[in-house]
């Protein structure tokens, strides 16, 4: 027996809980319940991080929680318990298979088969911001080596175990070299462990183009945090079952499994809704208990109750669907084929399923870092990059002259053109013409010399050498 973590949540919570609780418990799931409270009735008790301290206890004692959405009330201060809980316990993967139901769902894909694996704790969405001039504020893309290696192994981890060809990886890093560079570079590394299976990159503009286009080209996507999100949006709205997909989100230690869609609150208390997407999470989180043979008997008779064209309300088509149902009747009628397969739908197998192999993050041995520039950025409202230039060729030290002045990261000094518009917020480059390493004393002396001349500094940024590489961008145009 495994004992797991529930919430019924909100709004159609309870009904779709209960209904997908009631068909594990009948295909002989060995699972054991603690259910904790979260949500609204916790948010608006005066918690605004909607889940009490003793919760987060039985989560962690749990390792496992299976989730049934939730309503986060309307006006500010209430924090996404998603956002938290994905951050707090770690679950770095987020994990949404988008696949067709053709001719039972609407779709104009039928042949769509992919799962978006999503980085989940890094990205632009480590919510770093800062206002630093009147006209500009910054969120700080953070991307880690650690979070790049763990999401793009489970990626490949994923693909083996459920015999999937190709993993995809998207990225901008034609744009952002570091960052998506950093990514891509780590997918490189990590296919080239998978053989077996193919592997490709594209730049994410034309990607998601495609895969809206012509998803049947994909098999398994890995993607950054910010771009999984909108992708898999995207993906779930095209195969034409928003209603119908389930989500998990893996950590090393702890996972959370739920429906993709809200709590729906117009349909509460109406035994209408349908329960498919939270049972999607349940047979992920079967799947990841190693309770496969109970995972592939329950998807399969999901997978024939909608061949058979029994279907709530959100998909109940005249010419397909045979009977409309309740949350509570479209349970029973899975529960009903228990041990069958689809006839048209393709049947799933999970039952050779192992446990994927995820292995702890190694730090690297750390590279020969040198300093050898430095970033100041500065609020300036003047407008012309010539007259900043001589304020800030006022300092510098022997090694460190100016060398570059950027707007919004565009080169507007030396050189500059007067068409390019320019903001308050200016990077002054320092940097040493002979490339020497350079101390962090002489940095300080910048600082000061700033202050001297009435220069509004905002931020700095070092510039280093990895192994003798260069690891920062250059100003567009340089
Ligand atoms: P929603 O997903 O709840 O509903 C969107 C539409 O889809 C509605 O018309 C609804 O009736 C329908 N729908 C959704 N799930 C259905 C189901 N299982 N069966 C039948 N019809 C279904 O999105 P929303 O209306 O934007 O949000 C409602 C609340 O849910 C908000 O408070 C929002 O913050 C919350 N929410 C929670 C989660 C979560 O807990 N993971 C996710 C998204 C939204």
């Amino acid at each position: 027996m495994q004992r797991i973590t529930i919430a019924k949540g909100d709004g159609i919570g309870p009904e779709i809980m209960d209904a997908t609780l009631t068909i594990l418990k009948a295909a002989g799931a060995q699972l054991e319940y603690d259910e904790i409270e979260v949500g609204e009735k916790v948010y608006l008790s005066g918690n605004t991080s909607g889940i009490a301290k003793e919760s987060w206890d039985t989560i962690i004692k749990n390792k496992v929680f299976l989730k049934a959405p939730i309503t986060t009330p309307q006006g500010g201060g209430y924090k996404s318990l998603n956002v938290t809980t994905r951050k707090f316990l770690g679950l770095y993967s987020n994990v949404r298979p988008c696949m067709s139901l053709h001719p039972f769902v609407e779709t104009k894909h039928p042949e769509m088969d992919i799962v978006i694996i999503r980085e989940n704790e890094e990205d632009l969405y480590a919510g770093i911001e800062h206002q630093q001039t009147d006209e500009v504020v910054q969120c700080l893309k953070l991307v880690s080596r650690p979070g790049c290696e763990k999401i793009i192994r489970y990626a490949f981890e994923f693909a083996k175990q459920y015999g999937r060809k190709k993993v995809t990886c998207f990225t901008k890093d034609n744009i952002m070299k570091q960052t998506d560079g950093l990514f891509h570079k780590v997918f490189d590394e990590i296919a080239a462990e998978y053989p077996e299976i193919e592997n490709e990159h594209w730049i994410i503009d034309i990607g998601a183009a495609k895969m809206s286009d012509t998803p049947e080209v994909f098999d398994v996507i890995v993607t950054l945090n910010l771009y999984g999100d909108v992708l898999s949006d995207i993906a779930a709205q095209i195969a034409g079952s928003v209603g119908l997909a389930g989500s998990a989100n893996i950590g090393e230690e702890c996972s959370m499994f739920e429906a993709i869609h809200g709590s729906a609150p117009r349909r509460a208390g109406q035994n209408m809704a349908n329960p498919s997407g939270l049972l999607q999470g349940a047979v992920m989180m079967l799947n990841h208990l190693g309770q496969n043979d109970v995972a592939t008997k329950v998807q399969n008779a999901w997978l024939k109750t909608l061949e058979d064209g029994i279907h709530t309300y959100d998909i109940y088509k005249e010419g397909i669907s045979t009977q409309k149902v309740g949350t509570r009747e479209f349970a029973q009628a899975v529960i009903a084929n228990l041990g069958q397969k689809p006839q048209k739908l393709a049947a799933v197998n999970y039952e050779n399923g192992q446990a994927l192999n995820l292995p702890k993050y190694v730090r690297k041995p750390q590279a020969k870092k040198e300093l050898i520039g430095h970033d100041i950025f500065v609020h300036w409202s003047g407008t012309d990059a010539n007259e900043l230039a001589q304020k800030m060729n006022t300092i510098g030290t022997s090694h460190l002259k100016l060398s570059m002045i950027t707007n919004r990261g565009i080169k507007v000094w030396p050189e500059g053109f007067s068409q390019t518009f320019c903001t308050d917020h200016w990077r002054c480059r320092f940097t040493s013409a002979e490339e020497k390493a350079i101390s962090k004393e002489e940095i300080i002396i910048l600082l000061q010399q700033c202050i001297q001349n009435g220069i509004d500094t905002i931020k700095t940024e070092n510039l280093y050498q990895f192994d003798g590489k260069k690891a920062f961008s250059l100003g567009q145009g340089q």
